[in-house]
C-alpha cells in the first residue's frame, strides 16, 4: 500500500481521534491553581488539587469557603462582581492579593466564565517578573515601528519572530504557517545558535489535530512552561451543578494533551509558547516559541506577545497585498486588456478566443478550454476534448461559488491519471450555471520536493489491537519527499483575477442585454408611432384627394367643350394621377392597418385558405391559360386565417401577373427541415418549422432587384404594365410573415421563374426560446 493510501485510510480514524475531549482534560499545570466559583458569592465549587502549595490551604478547606475569605482587598470583590453581567475579558489580569498565613501574596488572576460556571485562574507573581516589568507601551511601540517598516510579509513575519524571541528569550521561535490543506510550513525563525533550523520545514496537517486547531482559533496564547511538569487533577473531578467535566477550552492552565507532551519530548523541547494569528476569522497561523529548558513567561509579556501576534495578524492583510506584488501588477493589465476586448466585441466568447494568450496568463496556465452550451473551446496544452467531456459533469459537481480549484486534479478525480501530465492542476470558472457554461484551465504535473520536518508518515502507529494511535515522530530531521501528480499551486491573486473575470462577463452580458432590450422598446415604439402616423397621414388625405378627383372628373364632363384637346387630356392625366394616388394611400392605409389589428391565432388547415385565395384569383383572371400546382397536401399551422389569406393572395397573383409564359404555372407547396432541396442558408432559417413556398414560371428578377422589391411602393416596371399595382403588396406580405415571427425571401432566375419562401412561428413558440 503507498504512503499516501495509507494516510487516507485512516483519515477516519483519524476524525475519531480529533473528537478526543482534549478541551476537558480535567487536570491544569501546576504553575498555577485554578478555582471554580459559583453565583454571585463566588463560592468555591472547584479546586486544584495543588492549593496548598500556592496558597497555604488544603483543598478540602477552600471547597467550604468563598472567594472573599481569600481576598485581602475586597474592593476586588465589588470590582469582580460589576462584571458579573458582561465580558470579564477587560478586567484580565486581576491583580489580586491573597491572604497566605499570615503574609500577603500576589498573583495575577485570570478570570472568565465557562456555561453558568466562573473560573479564576491564579499565578504567583515572579519578585523578577514585578521588577522588569517596563510599560506596556514602551514595549510595544518599538516592534509596532519595526512591524510598519517591514516591506514584505517575509519581512514582517521575520520582524516579529525576532522581537518576541528578544522579548521572551525562547530558544526558538518560529512563524508557522498553514496551508489549505492543514500542513504547515516554517516561514520566519529567530534560534539560538545550538539548535538546528527549521526554517523552510513543512509539517503535517496531523501535527496539530483539528480539535487542537480550534482552541487555537477560541484562545490566542497558550503556555506550556514545563511539559514535563506533573499535572494537577481538579477536584471533585466533575462540576458539582453540571456533574460534568469541566470544559476548559479557555483556561490558560489547562494541562497538555499526552500526545502534544510526546511531540515536544520527540522534538527536545521542554518549554512552549503559541500565539494565534487570526486573519479573515480564519486560523492562518501561529507563533511558535519552543525551549530545551523549562521555562516561565510573565503574564505581562505574554500580553505583550499576544498583542503582537494580533496586530501583526492585522498586519498581514496589508504585506499579503504587497506579496508579488509585480505579479499581481502584470494578472491586473492582462485582466483590464481582456475586459476591454470583451466590452468591445458582440460576443464574449470571441474576444476571450481570439487572444487565448491573455486568458492563460490571466491565471497562469499553459491551457484552456471554454464549455459553451454543449460546445468546447480549446487552446494551449488541454487534456483530449473527449477527456474533458467526460471531466467536466464531475467538475460542475465540485464548483462552490462559481470556482473550483486543485493542484492534484487526478488524487480526487482517478480517470485524470493518464493526462496528469498536462492538467495536474485545474482551475474552473463557472460563468452561467444554469446554461452550464464554464472555463476550465490546466496546469501541467511539476516534480515539487517537499522538505519535511520528519517523515510525516511515521505519525500513526497500529497497535497490536489493530487500533490506530497517534504517535508523533521520533526525529524532526529534513525528510524530503518528491511529490508527483501535482502542479504549482494557484495562488489567491490568480484565483481571485478568475473570479473577477466572471464578475466582468456577467456584467457585460447583462449590460448587452440590457442594451438589446431598450433598442427593442424604442424600435417598437418607433413602428407603432411610425404605423399610427402612416393611418392619420393617409386617413386625412383621402378626403382632400377624392375631392380633387371628384372636381376633375366634373369639370371633364361639364366643361370639355370649353377646352381645347390639350386641356382635356390634361385634365385626364389629373384625374389618373388623382386615382393612382388614392390607391396609394388606400394601400398605405391598409398597410398601417395590418401592424394595429390584433392577429386571431388558431389552428388553420392552409389547404382550405390556399383554396379560398383560388377562387378569388380564378374570378380575377378567368380567361388566361393557368396552371396551379399543388404537390402534396399542405399542413395545419397556427396563424391568423385573414392575414394568411392576403399573404397566398397577394403572393399567388403577383406569380400570375409577372408572367408572359404561354403555358404559365404556379406552385404552392412547402420543404420539410431534412428536405434534400433545401440550401445551407435555408436550414440555419428554420430547422423544425415548414418552408413554404409559391414558385412560378414568370418573368423572373433581376439579382440586382432582389433586395429591393420588398421595399413599399417599389415596383420594377412602369405603372401600367403587368396589370398595374401600387408596389405594396410584397411589403404587406413580408409585414403578415414578420408577426407570426417567420422570415421571406426570394430566390429567382430572370426569364425562368421566381420562388417566394417564407416560414410562419407561432407567438408562444418564439417567447419560449
Ligand atoms: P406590385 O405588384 O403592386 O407592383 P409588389 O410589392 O407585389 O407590388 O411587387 C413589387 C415588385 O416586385 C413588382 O413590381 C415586380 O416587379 C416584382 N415582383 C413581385 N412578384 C414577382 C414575381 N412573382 N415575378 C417577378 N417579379 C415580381
Amino acid at each position: 500500500m503507498s504512503k499516501s493510501n495509507l494516510l487516507n485510510e485512516q483519515t477516519i480514524d483519524l476524525a475519531e481521534y480529533n473528537k478526543e475531549p482534549i478541551h476537558t482534560p480535567g487536570t491544569i499545570q501546576p504553575h498555577g491553581v485554578l478555582l471554580v466559583l459559583q453565583g454571585p458569592q463566588f463560592k468555591i465549587q472547584q479546586v486544584s488539587s495543588n492549593t496548598f502549595d500556592l496558597l497555604g490551604l488544603q483543598p478540602e478547606e477552600l471547597l467550604k469557603k468563598s472567594l472573599k475569605d481569600l481576598l485581602v482587598d475586597l474592593e476586588q470583590i465589588k470590582i469582580i462582581k460589576q462584571y458579573l453581567s458582561r465580558d470579564f475579558e477587560s478586567i484580565n489580569p486581576l491583580k489580586l492579593a491573597i491572604k497566605n498565613e499570615g503574609k500577603t501574596v500576589n498573583f495575577d488572576g485570570i478570570i472568565h466564565r465557562s456555561g453558568k460556571a466562573i473560573i479564576l485562574e491564579l499565578e504567583p507573581v515572579l519578585s523578577k517578573d514585578k521588577n522588569n516589568f517596563l510599560s506596556f507601551y514602551h514595549l510595544v511601540r518599538p516592534v509596532i515601528v519595526l512591524m510598519q517598516k517591514a516591506q514584505t510579509l517575509h519581512d514582517l513575519c521575520q520582524v516579529i519572530a525576532m522581537e518576541i524571541r528578544q522579548l521572551t528569550g525562547f530558544d526558538r521561535v518560529m512563524i508557522y504557517r498553514f496551508s489549505h490543506n492543514g500542513s504547515g510550513t516554517v516561514i520566519a525563525e529567530a534560534k539560538n545558535k545550538r539548535i538546528a533550523p527549521f526554517m523552510g520545514l513543512h509539517f503535517p496537517d496531523l501535527d496539530i489535530p483539528s480539535q487542537a486547531k480550534r482552541l487555537f482559533s477560541q484562545s490566542f496564547l497558550r503556555l506550556i512552561p514545563d511539559a514535563q511538569a506533573q499535572p494537577v487533577p481538579l477536584i471533585p473531578t466533575l462540576n458539582p451543578t453540571t456533574k460534568q467535566p469541566l470544559d476548559m477550552s479557555f483556561c490558560t492552565l489547562r494541562s497538555v494533551s499526552p500526545c502534544h507532551i510526546s511531540y515536544l519530548e520527540n522534538m527536545g523541547v521542554r518549554a512552549a509558547m503559541s500565539i494565534s494569528l487570526i486573519y479573515q476569522q480564519r486560523l492562518w497561523g501561529l507563533i511558535a516559541c519552543h525551549h530545551q529548558s523549562p521555562k516561565h513567561v510573565s503574564y505581562e509579556i505574554r500580553t505583550v506577545c499576544e498583542f503582537l501576534g494580533q496586530a501583526m495578524a492585522l498586519e498581514l492583510a496589508n504585506k499579503e497585498e504587497h506579496e508579488n506584488l509585480e505579479y499581481k501588477l502584470k494578472l491586473r493589465s492582462i485582466q483590464a486588456s481582456l475586459i476591454d476586448t470583451m466590452t468591445q466585441s458582440d460576443n464574449f466568447v470571441d474576444s476571450l478566443v481570439a487572444d487565448s494568450s491573455c486568458l492563460l496568463d490571466l491565471v497562469g496556465a499553459q491551457g484552456v478550454a471554454l464549455y459553451l452550451d454543449e460546445r468546447l473551446i480549446c487552446a494551449g496544452k488541454t487534456p483530449k476534448e473527449a477527456d474533458i467531456y467526460d471531466l467536466i459533469p464531475w467538475v460542475h459537481t465540485q464548483i462552490d461559488n462559481h470556482i473550483f480549484y486543485t493542484d492534484s486534479l487526478s488524487k480526487l478525480y482517478p480517470p485524470a491519471t493518464p493526462f496528469q501530465s498536462v492538467a495536474s492542476g485545474l482551475l474552473a470558472l463557472s460563468i452561467a450555471p444554469n446554461r452550464q457554461t464554464s472555463i476550465l484551465w490546466f496546469r501541467p504535473e511539476g516534480l515539487q520536493t517537499v522538505n519535511w520536518g520528519g517523515d510525516p508518515t511515521t505519525q500513526v502507529e497500529v497497535e497490536a489491537s489493530g487500533n490506530l494511535r497517534l504517535s508523533p515522530r521520533k526525529s524532526f530531521d529534513l525528510w524530503q519527499e518528491t511529490v508527483r501528480q501535482t502542479a504549482l499551486p494557484w495562488l489567491s491573486c490568480e484565483i481571485e483575477a478568475a473570479l473577477e473575470l466572471r464578475s466582468s462577463i456577467v456584467g457585460i452580458v447583462l449590460q448587452k442585454a440590457d442594451e438589446l432590450a431598450r433598442v427593442n422598446l424604442e424600435l417598437a415604439q418607433s413602428n407603432q408611432e411610425l404605423d399610427a402616423f402612416a393611418y392619420i397621414a393617409s386617413h386625412d388625405l383621402k378626403e382632400p384627394l377624392r375631392g380633387i378627383h371628384n372636381y376633375s372628373s366634373l369639370l371633364i364632363e361639364d366643361y370639355a367643350q370649353l377646352l381645347d384637346q390639350e386641356g382635356v387630356s390634361k385634365l385626364q392625366t389629373l384625374a389618373r394621377l388623382t386615382q393612382r394616388m388614392e390607391n396609394l394611400i388606400e394601400s398605405l392605409l391598409h398597410f398601417s392597418r395590418l401592424g394595429r389589428v390584433e392577429l386571431f391565432m388558431q389552428p388553420i388547415d392552409l389547404n382550405e385558405a390556399l383554396k379560398n385565395a383560388l377562387d378569388v384569383l380564378r374570378i380575377n383572371h378567368t380567361s388566361e391559360a393557368l396552371e396551379i400546382r399543388i404537390p402534396r397536401p399542405l399542413p395545419v399551422v397556427l396563424c391568423d386565417p385573414t392575414q394568411i389569406n392576403e399573404l397566398f393572395t397577394n403572393l399567388i397573383s403577383n406569380a400570375i401577373k409577372y408572367n408572359n409564359k404561354a403555358q404559365k404555372w404556379v406552385e404552392i407547396g412547402y420543404l420539410d427541415a431534412d428536405s434534400a432541396q433545401l440550401t445551407d442558408r435555408l436550414t440555419k432559417t428554420s430547422a423544425h418549422h415548414p418552408i413554404f413556398y409559391v414558385r412560378d414560371n414568370g418573368i423572373g428578377i433581376l439579382e440586382k432587384h432582389l433586395g429591393t422589391i420588398f421595399q413599399i411602393f417599389k415596383r420594377l416596371h412602369a405603372s401600367s404594365k403587368y396589370g398595374g399595382g401600387t408596389g405594396a403588396g410584397l411589403t404587406i406580405v413580408r409585414k403578415i410573415v414578420e408577426r407570426h415571427h417567420g422570415k421571406i425571401w426570394v430566390e429567382s432566375i430572370a426569364d425562368v421563374g421566381s420562388t417566394f419562401y417564407f416560414t410562419l412561428k407561432d407567438e408562444e413558440e418564439n417567447d419560449a426560446r
